[in-house]
C-alpha cells in the first residue's frame, strides 16, 4: 500500500473544508495540506443551498439580535458562548468570501441586499439570487487554487480514522478511480464531512450526505452530540423531496391547506410562514391528521402558494425555485401553487467539538453540518449554517495548522500496519464476501422505514423503541451480506455498502438518544412527553460507541446572557 505524508488531511471539500485549508494555510503557509473527498469538491452538498447566509450587516440589526434570534431557534439548547463568537465573526467572513469572488446579490443603491428567513425578527440573510451555495463554493474552490501547498485527493473515499498514542494521525481510504487503497498520514486531521440526511427515506438531501465523518468519529471513540436533533424542512416537493427554499416564503409566499387558510395564523399568529421550521414542520403534519390537506401519488401536502408575488420578482429572486418546479413537477409557480411537505433537511447534532473545532481525541478537528459545536442546540435557523461553515470552518483549519506546527511526526511504520488491517477488513467483510443473502437495498430501506416511523417528526417510547430494536437486527443482518461487486475501479457498490455501515451507526446514535430525551425541545416532539422540561434537561447528551452500545454523558448547556423563556412565533 501507497503511503503519503503530509502536515494536515482535511477530509470534505465542501464550504466548511474549503474555508478551513485556506485558513490553515493563512495561519502557517509552509504546511502541506491534503484536501480528501469522495466527490469533486464542487459536487459537495453545498453547491445545492439556495436561500442564503446570514450575518449582521444592516443598522437596524445587532450582534445580540441575531444571537437571541439563534438561541431562541434553538429551543434554548445551544451554548451561548459559542453563538456570540458565531454572530461576531459572521460579518468578516460574509464580506472576505465576496473579496474571494461570491457575487453577493445587491439593492439598487449598491448594498448587499438581505432577505428575510424563518426565526430572525430582521431581514439578516445575504444572498446570491436562489443559487447561494454554488456562488459560495466557487468562490471558495477557486481561491483554494492559488495555495501550492495544498494537495487535493478526489474521488477518495476514507473508510477509517489512524490513530497512535492516543492521537489522530491520518486516513485509510480507498481510491475509487484507481481502485486501491492509501494510507495518508499527518500530524492532524480535520474532518468536514458534511451531514447524515440519507439515514431517512425522504430529503433534501444530496446522495453523498451518508453521515461518514460521524460514523468515523464514533468508531474513534470521540463522543457525538445532540444526536436526537433531525432538522425538517416544511417544504420540499413530494415525491424527490427537492428543497423549495425558504427564501420563497422570505420573499412573501405563503402556505395553504387543502381549504385554501393560510392555516400557519393559527400555529404562529405573529411569523407565521416565517417561524422557525420545526414549528411549521409539525403544523402541516397536524393539517394532515385533521384532513385538511391535499392527498397525492407520493402522500399528503400543503400549497406553497407564490403566484401573488408576480412573475418579474419570481424571475429576479426565486429562479430555481421556478425552474425546480417547472422540472420536477410540471407546474410554473407564476400560475401554480406548489406541492410541498415536510421533508429532512440537517442534522443539529454531530461530532462533539469546541469553540475551535477540536474533538476530545487529540489531533481530530471537526467543523461544517458534521460537527456540533453547537449554534444549532435543537432547532437551526435557516441561513445559519453556511455561515457556521464559513465562521468553524475558519476557526478550526487555524487552530489545526497551529496544532500540526507543534505536533511531531507520526511514526509511519507502525501507522502503515493499522491500514494494512483496514485493507483487510474492507476486503475480507466486503470485496472477497462470498454468499450470504442480506441485500444492501433491503436493508436500507428497512432503516429508512424505522427511522421514518419511529424518528420522524413526532416521537414516542414505543416506536423508538421498536426504532432501536430494528436498528440492531439491521446490524446483525448486515454480517451477512450477499457477494458484491468485485470490480476495483470505480465500484459504486461498495462505496453503498460502506455507507450504509456509517449510516446504521449514525442512526441507531439518532434513535437511542431520542429514546433518551424524555422531553420536547426544538425539532425533537415527544407525543409521551409534550413540553420542554428545564428542570431535568437543559443538558446536551454526548453519545459515545462502546462494544456494549452506546454510552450516554449529559453535558450542561453554555448559558451567557439569554434565560430559557417560553418559545412562541
Ligand atoms: C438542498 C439544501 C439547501 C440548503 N440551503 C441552505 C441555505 O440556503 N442556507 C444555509 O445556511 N444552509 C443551507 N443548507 C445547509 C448547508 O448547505 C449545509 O449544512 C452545508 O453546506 C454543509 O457544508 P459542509 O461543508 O459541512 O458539508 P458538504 O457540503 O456536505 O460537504 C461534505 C464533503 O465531505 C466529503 N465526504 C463525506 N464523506 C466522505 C468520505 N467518507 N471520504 C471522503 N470524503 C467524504 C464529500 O465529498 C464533500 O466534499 C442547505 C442544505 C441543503 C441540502
Amino acid at each position: 500500500m501507497d503511503q503519503i505524508q503530509h502536515d494536515i488531511i482535511l477530509v470534505g471539500g465542501g464550504a466548511a473544508g474549503l474555508r478551513a485549508a485556506i485558513a490553515a494555510l493563512e495561519e502557517t503557509p509552509r504546511l502541506s495540506v491534503a484536501l480528501v473527498s469522495k466527490v469533486y469538491p464542487m459536487r459537495s452538498h453545498t453547491v445545492s443551498a439556495e436561500g442564503g447566509s446570514a450575518a449582521v450587516v444592516r443598522d437596524y440589526d445587532s450582534l445580540e439580535l441575531h444571537a437571541r434570534d439563534t438561541v431562541k431557534g434553538s429551543d434554548f439548547l445551544a451554548d451561548q458562548d459559542a453563538v456570540e463568537a458565531f454572530v461576531a465573526e459572521a460579518p468578516g467572513e460574509i464580506v472576505q468570501i465576496e473579496h474571494w469572488g461570491c457575487p453577493w446579490s445587491r439593492d439598487p443603491d449598491g448594498r448587499v441586499s438581505v432577505r428575510a428567513f424563518g426565526g430572525m425578527s430582521v431581514k439578516r440573510t445575504v444572498y446570491a439570487s436562489d443559487k447561494t451555495g454554488f456562488h459560495m463554493l466557487h468562490a471558495l474552490f477557486q481561491t483554494s487554487l492559488k495555495y501550492d501547498q495544498l494537495t487535493r485527493d478526489d474521488e477518495f473515499f476514507v473508510t477509517s480514522l489512524l490513530g497512535e498514542d492516543g492521537a489522530c494521525r491520518g486516513v485509510v481510504a480507498w481510491d475509487i478511480r484507481g481502485g486501491r487503497f492509501i494510507c495518508l498520514v499527518a500530524r492532524t486531521v480535520i474532518l468536514c464531512t458534511g451531514g447524515a440526511g440519507r439515514i431517512f427515506p425522504f430529503t433534501t438531501n444530496g446522495a453523498i450526505k451518508t453521515g461518514d465523518g460521524m460514523a468515523l468519529a464514533y468508531r474513534a471513540g470521540v463522543p457525538l452530540k445532540d444526536m436526537e436533533f433531525v432538522q425538517y424542512h416544511p417544504t420540499g416537493l413530494p415525491g424527490t423531496g427537492i428543497l423549495i427554499t425558504e427564501a420563497s416564503r422570505g420573499e412573501g409566499g405563503y402556505l395553504l391547506n387543502a381549504k385554501g387558510d393560510r392555516f400557519m395564523s393559527e400555529y404562529a399568529p405573529n411569523k407565521k410562514e416565517l417561524a422557525a421550521r420545526d414549528v411549521i414542520s409539525r403544523a402541516i403534519v397536524d393539517e394532515m391528521q385533521a384532513g385538511r390537506t391535499f392527498d397525492g401519488p407520493y402522500g399528503n401536502y400543503v400549497h406553497l402558494d407564490l403566484r401573488h408575488l408576480g412573475e418579474a420578482a419570481i424571475n429576479k429572486k426565486l429562479p430555481f425555485v421556478r425552474e425546480l418546479t417547472r422540472n420536477y413537477v410540471g407546474l410554473d409557480p407564476v400560475v401554480d401553487p406548489i406541492p410541498v411537505r415536510p421533508v429532512v433537511h440537517y442534522m443539529m447534532g454531530g461530532v462533539h467539538t469546541d469553540m475551535s473545532g477540536s474533538t476530545p481525541l487529540s489531533g481530530l478537528y471537526a467543523a461544517g453540518e458534521v460537527a456540533c459545536v453547537t449554534i444549532n442546540g435543537a432547532n437551526r435557523l435557516g441561513s445559519n449554517s453556511l455561515t457556521e461553515c464559513l465562521v468553524f470552518g475558519a476557526r478550526a483549519g487555524a487552530a489545526a495548522a497551529r496544532y500540526a506546527a507543534e505536533a511531531s511526526q507520526p511514526r509511519t511504520e507502525s501507522l502503515l500496519q493499522l491500514a494494512a488491517q483496514e485493507e483487510r477488513r474492507v476486503r475480507e467483510k466486503f470485496l472477497e464476501r462470498k454468499g450470504g443473502k442480506e441485500r444492501i437495498v433491503d436493508l436500507r430501506e428497512e432503516m429508512h422505514r424505522v427511522m421514518e416511523s419511529g424518528a420522524g417528526i413526532y416521537r414516542n417510547e414505543t416506536d423508538l423503541k421498536e426504532t432501536c430494536r430494528v436498528l440492531r437486527d439491521l446490524r446483525e443482518k448486515f454480517d451477512h451480506l450477499a457477494s458484491i461487486d468485485k470490480e476495483q475501479v470505480f465500484n459504486t457498490e461498495l462505496t453503498a455498502v460502506l455507507e450504509l455501515d456509517f449510516m446504521i451507526d449514525v442512526a441507531e446514535t439518532v434513535a437511542q438518544s431520542a429514546l433518551r430525551r424524555h422531553e420536547s425541545r426544538g425539532s425533537h416532539a415527544r407525543t409521551d412527553y409534550k413540553e420542554r422540561d428545564d428542570s431535568r434537561h437543559p443538558n446536551h447528551f454526548l453519545v459515545t460507541h462502546t462494544p456494549e452500545g452506546p454510552r450516554f454523558d449529559d453535558l450542561p448547556v453554555c448559558i451567557t446572557r439569554f434565560q430559557p423563556e417560553k418559545r412562541s412565533y
